[in-house]
């Protein structure tokens, strides 16, 4: 299944293609509640390799929030487009994806850190910190 995403304005447009798909967190630490500007960003993880920009990557700018954490998104408009954006994982934002992509949010994160205004009121398994799950573990020899 291809995965379509773009920013607000249009300008930066992405494809995911045969994605090995792994869990949808939602992330409920200070920073992804910064750069979102609501209770939490919710992500799915993808091979770098299996990422690519269909248009705009000039647009496309990376704040590094913190040590080789970058945080990518649309200078023109201020989408944001991934929360970590490393060497081999990209974690996509799920609000820049388009259509149904028939993934939904399997967990809760670094819920110690949630915003105190927020209330979570799903049943979907919450982790104080990371869950061992979130972050693939990349393979090189399954590409
Ligand atoms: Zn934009
Ligand atoms: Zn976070």
């Amino acid at each position: 299944m291809t995965i379509k995403g773009s920013c607000l304005c249009q300008s930066v447009k992405y494809e995911l293609s045969d994605a090995e798909f792994y869990p949808v967190t939602n992330c409920h630490c200070p920073n992804c509640r910064k750069v979102s500007g609501v209770a939490y960003g919710t992500y799915l993880a993808v091979k770098q390799a299996k990422f690519r920009w269909l248009m705009g990557e000039d647009l496309v700018t990376k704040y590094e929030s913190s040590p080789e954490t970058y945080r990518s998104f649309c200078s023109r408009c201020g989408s944001p487009l991934a929360a970590f954006d490393g060497e081999d994982i990209r974690c996509i934002t799920l609000g820049s994806t388009d259509g149904d992509i028939g993934k939904r949010p399997e967990s809760h994160i670094y819920v110690s850190d949630k915003a105190p205004w927020f209330e979570i009121t799903d049943n979907l398994p919450q982790h104080e910190l990371r869950s061992p799950d979130t972050r693939p573990q990349y393979d090189p020899s399954s590409d």
